[in-house]
């Protein structure tokens, strides 16, 4: 779907909007409406649950969001978290260098120095996105941190998190003495993390408050166990560094047991196999549209060893969008913080040997992937727009509508509570023609909706009553019982589940 009619059907449909919207909206930060938030939550619930289904040993933690000093300085991003800016000489405007050289430079700017980018700016020559004067400044390095003053003598300084990341690195050790003393252990968090992005834009894509899904693997570097074998075979959509360089932008479809070949180790095309199944199976994103983009070494941060970001092809944003990644970190993490706190973060394994954990890190944008939800899901069929949402993501699993308000409404309230009762998120609507509520549900996304009528009073016992069942997608409609209802609905709640670590391979 285009942009323009994308946000306009999230913001009347109450999915999102701009947060302070009658004073003109804050740039950068949205606030979720009811439908928006349900979806939200079942997106985090979906990943949490496949991620930590990986394993007895990966637990989700909830830690503070507030960072001292002291944790910002060691993981490097007081010194290293900044992006490019430039500054318009003539009217003044801030904007990334990034988004003034996007014109001529689709790739983007990582890797480059501000002289490089500076350089850039006078050959094309690069106008000011404001006024148009060529006066732009040479990119200086702005940090992207909110910071401010702790405590009531404000001789302190803290941070809001800049990534979830760090919260778990911090929690190691005391998850290590809560866990078994047992690697691989991981240690996961679904959060806000905050930006001070230069320019925000595109609505839940550069955001300055967001939500993040992040799992930290921590393993032994020499024997990290998990059953390849199961997923050796899974073919997954691959642009590496060698064919980007050749100009190429589509993916190839390789095996995860080539990509060892190629010199990847087992345990990182592991979690890019699980990634992208989580994207494929629990998200449902046309396999089609996703690409696994390999960063190279001038574009990776310092610290990842091997990153590949996850990216799908969004009409609303005109191609390929991050949705998430994963990064091999190696022993950076738990060194910098070992250095800056003076604690040995190493551990003793089983036998009395001492190790230094790595980490793999598996992100996920939460924000980011209810858009793509939308923008892949939502279509304009005729005169109705449908949103396929999988069900267990839908904001309700089924719509309850009385046929005529005052005669039918106590009845539908039984089926309501009946269905609620076994667990099943589902709305009652009152209002309008049954014609209207289908075209609400069905642009939020409810997979089914039933109606009570005069044939469902017919019958003296709840249970022996019947309604009439239909379907979002394929609009059949079928008359049901309240065990049928309750089976068909449970049926469509269970997502996939990922391969254990500890399968046998
Ligand atoms: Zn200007």
């Amino acid at each position: 779907m285009k942009y323009e009619e994308l946000y306009a059907t999230l913001r009347r449909r109450g999915v999102l909007w701009p947060t302070a919207e009658i004073y003109g909206g804050a740039q950068g930060l949205y606030d979720y409406g009811p439908a928006g938030a349900r979806v939200k939550r079942q997106v985090e619930e979906a990943w949490s649950a496949w991620f930590l289904g990986l394993s007895d040993d990966f637990y989700r933690i909830d830690p503070g969001e507030i960072l001292p000093e002291a944790v910002v300085r060691a993981s490097g991003h007081l010194e290293h978290f900044t992006d490019p800016e430039v500054v318009c000489g003539k009217c003044q405007s801030h904007f990334r260098a990034e988004t003034v050289l996007e014109k001529f430079r689709p790739e983007g700017v990582d890797g480059l120095s501000p002289t490089e980018i500076g350089d850039l700016l006078h050959r094309f020559p690069v106008k000011c996105p404001q006024c148009g004067s060529t006066e732009l400044s040479v990119p200086r390095p702005f940090n992207m941190m909110f910071g401010f003053q702790f405590g009531a003598t404000g001789g302190e300084r803290a941070y809001l998190r800049p990534e979830t990341a760090q919260s778990s690195y911090l929690a190691f050790p005391r998850m290590w003495d809560v866990g078994r003393h047992a690697l691989p252990l991981g240690i996961a968090v679904v959060g806000k993390a905050y930006r001070n992005e230069i320019a925000p834009r595109q609505v839940l894509f550069r955001l300055r408050a967001f939500t993040q899904a992040e799992l930290q693997v921590f393993f032994d570097p020499e024997s990290f166990p998990l059953p390849f074998a199961s997923v050796a075979s899974e073919s997954l959509p691959v642009l590496r560094v060698p064919r980007r360089a050749a100009g190429e932008e589509t993916p190839v479809w390789q095996t995860a047991q080539s990509l060892v070949e190629e010199g990847l180790p087992q345990f990182y095309v592991f979690f890019l196999v699980h990634l992208f199944r989580f994207f494929r199976d629990v998200l449902r994103y046309p396999r089609e549209s996703i690409r696994l983009f390999e960063k190279s070494d001038a574009e990776r941060v310092f610290y990842n060893r091997i990153q590949f970001d996850f990216e799908v092809k969004l009409e609303s944003l005109g191609g390929y969008k991050e949705l998430g990644a994963v990064h091999y970190r190696g022993d950076y993490d738990l060194s910098r913080h070992g250095q800056g706190s003076g604690k040995d973060l190493s551990v003793a394994l089983e036998g009395g040997r001492r190790v230094l954990p790595h980490v793999l890190e598996v992100t996920f944008g939460v924000d980011r992937n209810v858009w793509s939800l939308a923008d892949l899901g939502l279509s304009v069929e005729g005169d109705r727009t449908v949103w396929h949402l999988p069900p267990y993501l839908a904001p309700a699993s089924v719509g309850v509508f009385p046929l005529m308000k005052k005669e039918h409404s106590a009845e539908a309230r039984r089926w309501l509570e009946a269905i609620g009762r076994a667990g099943v998120p589902a709305e009652m609507d009152a209002g309008g023609s049954i014609g209207k509520r289908y075209a609400r549900m069905d642009e939020l996304g409810v997979p089914f909706c039933v109606t009570i009528d005069r044939e469902t009073l017919a019958a003296a016992s709840l249970a022996d009553r019947t309604v009439t069942l239909r379907d979002r997608d394929s609009k059949a409609q079928e008359r049901v019982t309240l065990a049928t209802l309750l089976a068909r609905l449970g049926a469509t709640r269970v997502a996939p589940q990922p391969v254990r670590l500890d399968a046998v391979g």
